[in-house]
């Protein structure tokens, strides 16, 4: 009882912040349900960065991690955005530098450099073009054949695009946790406990994964897939998070997790008391340095004119 008025304290306080200062909540699909609910826009983080910068809200509290946040910064330059958890990093985006891009990049005179969105403001600086999970295929075609494609920071994302790009692909050896360690073994047994269910797994997958699916999607993707099918039970081989926005979309649908490895501890850390402070005291500001924030833009504003897959 106590808790649940805290909540209800808590989301009123949040609203009253909220009008006070002219801000929008927005909430990635990984999300503790909770923050969910609060969020103003739900959705993958390219959706909310571009709803960060068609918004005219005066702040930005982005839940998510910190190459969301970083992203939405660069697009809607002239706001103050905040991430109400500091800690809340993307372990994949940390595993490439600007540097070590710039170096590989030296090695293969005339490559073009495709970095998935998911990384650092000074990684997509020293890139040519970025990507999301949903148009990763489509950025790969566009780029003429004479050029060797360099993809950063994950591997597996690159190797699925440049497979169905017909592209090799130069790749950068990072990958995300949550994704990287699902088993092919844990499909396979969710499969015979579910005998009608589809398989919809995330591009981060391995390939060995992927080929178990029966089709692989961006998370946004991912929700609409069932509109599209008429199944009604789904296996999904991503964050566990998304079972939340699924189910809410497709309330007649099941959904299923099939594997402990689908959790992503940063993607867990935003509160409702850390969504308060952040309304209360800015805590905290994301800034991206207007150099790199210039050429970042560049390859953010070059993926943005390509389609989805
Ligand atoms: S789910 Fe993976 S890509 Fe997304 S924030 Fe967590 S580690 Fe990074």
């Amino acid at each position: 009882m106590t808790s649940s008025m805290n909540t209800e304290a808590l989301i009123e306080s949040i609203s009253e912040l909220k009008r006070s200062r002219r801000a929008i909540i927005l909430g990635h699909n990984y999300q503790p349900p909770i923050i969910q609910d609060i969020s103003d826009f739900v959705g993958d983080s390219l959706g909310l960065s571009q709803k960060a910068a068609e918004s005219d809200a005066e702040v930005i509290v982005f839940c998510g991690v910190d190459f969301m946040a970083e992203t939405a910064a660069i697009l809607a330059e002239d706001r103050l955005v905040l991430i109400p958890e500091e800690r809340a990093s993307c372990p994949m985006a940390h595993m490439a530098t600007g540097a070590e891009v710039r170096a590989l990049k030296a090695k293969h005179p005339g490559s073009v450099v495709v970095t998935y969105v998911n990384s650092t403001a000074e990684v997509k600086a020293e890139s040519d073009i970025c990507c999301t999970s949903a148009n990763a295929v489509s950025v790969l075609k566009s780029i003429p054949t004479e050029h060797p494609i360099i993809f950063a920071p994950d591997m597996h994302l690159g190797e699925y695009a440049g497979k169905m790009a017909g592209r090799e692909v130069v790749l950068w050896e990072g990958f995300c946790p949550a994704h990287h360690y699902v088993k092919a073994e844990e499909i396979r047994k969710a499969k015979e406990e579910h005998p009608n269910a589809l398989v919809m797994a995330h591009p981060e997958c391995p390939m060995e994964v992927i080929e178990l699916a029966d089709a692989a999607l961006s998370t946004s993707g991912m929700l609409d897939f069932p509109n599209r099918s008429s199944a009604s039970e789904f296996i999904v081989v991503t964050e566990v998070g998304m079972l939340y926005p699924l189910r809410k979309r497709h309330p007649g649908k099941k959904f299923y997790c099939p594997s402990a490895a689908l959790l992503c501890p940063n993607m867990k850390m935003t509160t409702l008391e850390s969504v308060k402070r952040a309304l209360e005291s800015d805590i905290y500001a994301v800034r991206v340095s207007p150099d790199i924030a210039r050429r970042a833009r560049i390859p953010i504003e070059r993926m943005l004119a390509v389609p989805r897959d």
